[in-house]
């Protein structure tokens, strides 16, 4: 089993509620949902975080970045609005280190975050 919990994930080695799949990416929702709609959104590839993924291969990092958006429109988050996050490192709140974009929707954000 991989030492990456979201690898792990990607293997099908740990269960996850997968709303979403590409050649890419899946998408599933979150254990600790933070708002009535929260999926995370994650390349299948490892990479630690944003940085190092739109520096080795920015084509994947777009692909994750439209992949989201598709499923924030299939998730029926479109209208409402929603927010993409994508925390980085230990001041960024970052706590498992495969890049991931948390979909956030259903209720209104508050701004700034705490
Ligand atoms: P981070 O803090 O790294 O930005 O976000 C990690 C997210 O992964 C958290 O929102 C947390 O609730 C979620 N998470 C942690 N372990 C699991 C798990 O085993 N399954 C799922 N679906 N989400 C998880
Ligand atoms: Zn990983």
């Amino acid at each position: 089993m991989s030492q990456c919990l979201f690898c792990a994930i990607v293997a099908g080695d740990i269960a996850a509620e997968v709303v979403d799949e590409s050649e890419h990416c899946i998408a599933f929702r979150d254990i600790t949902p933070q708002a009535p709609t929260h999926v995370l959104v994650i390349p299948r590839e490892h990479y630690a975080d944003a940085a190092e993924l739109s520096g080795a291969d920015p084509a994947l990092a777009a692909a994750l970045l439209a992949d989201a958006t598709r499923v924030a429109g299939d998730l029926g988050l479109a209208p409402g609005g929603y927010r993409m996050v994508l925390n980085t490192g230990d001041d960024g709140g970052q706590t498992v280190h495969h890049v991931h974009v948390h979909l956030l929707g259903g209720r209104r954000m508050g701004w700034p975050p705490g």
